[in-house]
């Protein structure tokens, strides 16, 4: 079953054509993830999606509903959470209000409490910090923090916009280790990365794109191995 189907994708900036013509599908249960350069569209894409962003032309299907015709408020209530690139978390709020925000919109309390648990689960640091604000984690600690505010917002499908970026490698491979765990628990993931080494190791299936255009697609091993990939996206 298709989960989530980008169909002739077209965004504009003004004259800035950021998306041109994309589409691709993202199936339940998967990893997948987009690849390119800067620039090359990859944010825009995830914007669209989460209705920041006007398509110009072309659909996006989600459980039979075309996005491009909800606000972005109805779009989180269909299921999307997405975490932007920058962390976006509430520097002045403690660690513990930063994850109640993410359930603002939740009605049933009791589960609202079970998924508290389980983020203390998946990040004992976030626990042993709850009372910590939240601009003064260090950059690993707020993208857990950020991911772990979109498990409070209990969405089937995530979007992750450079949970790498300036953080030091070992913290990527722990914030990876916590994306599969999330979407072994049940949740499909659509990630953006420049850094196209972890995200193809981790990643089912993967689009790579480039000035707004899909040029390759594939499963994420065989594109690791691909010379072309290689090349332009891994340095070697
Ligand atoms: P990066 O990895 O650097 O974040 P990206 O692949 O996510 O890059 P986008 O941020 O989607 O790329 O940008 C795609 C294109 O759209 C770029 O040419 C960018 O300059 C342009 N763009 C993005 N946001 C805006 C904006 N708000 N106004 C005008 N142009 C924009």
């Amino acid at each position: 079953m298709s989960d989530l189907s980008i169909q002739n994708l077209h965004v504009s900036y003004g004259s800035v054509n950021a998306v041109r013509g994309v589409s691709f599908e993202v199936h339940e249960g998967e990893i997948v993830t987009l690849i390119g350069a800067n620039g090359a569209g990859k944010t825009t894409m995830l914007r669209a999606i989460s209705g920041l962003e006007k398509a110009k032309e072309g659909s996006i299907l989600y459980g039979g509903a075309d996005l491009t015709k909800l606000p972005a408020h109805k779009i989180v209530e269909q299921g999307i959470v997405h975490i932007p690139e920058g962390r976006r978390i509430f520097s002045n709020l403690t660690v513990y209000d930063n994850l109640i925000m993410g359930a603002h919109l939740r009605k049933d309390t009791g589960e609202v409490k079970a998924d508290l648990e389980d983020c203390f689960d998946i990040f004992p640091r976030l626990k042993e910090r709850s009372g910590q604000l939240g601009g003064t984690l260090s950059g690993g600690e707020q993208q857990m923090l950020a991911i772990a505010r979109g498990i409070m917002t209990h969405g089937k499908t995530m979007l992750l916009d450079e949970p790498s970026m300036g953080l030091a490698p070992l913290v990527v491979e722990e914030i990876f280790e916590v994306i599969k765990r999330i979407n072994r628990r049940g949740t499909t993931i659509l990630l953006v990365e420049q850094n196209a080494n972890i995200a193809l190791k981790n990643a089912d299936r993967a689009y790579v794109l480039e000035t707004g255009t899909i040029v390759k697609d594939g499963s994420a091993k065989d594109l690791l191995h691909d010379p072309s990939i290689r090349a332009a996206y891994l340095g070697c």
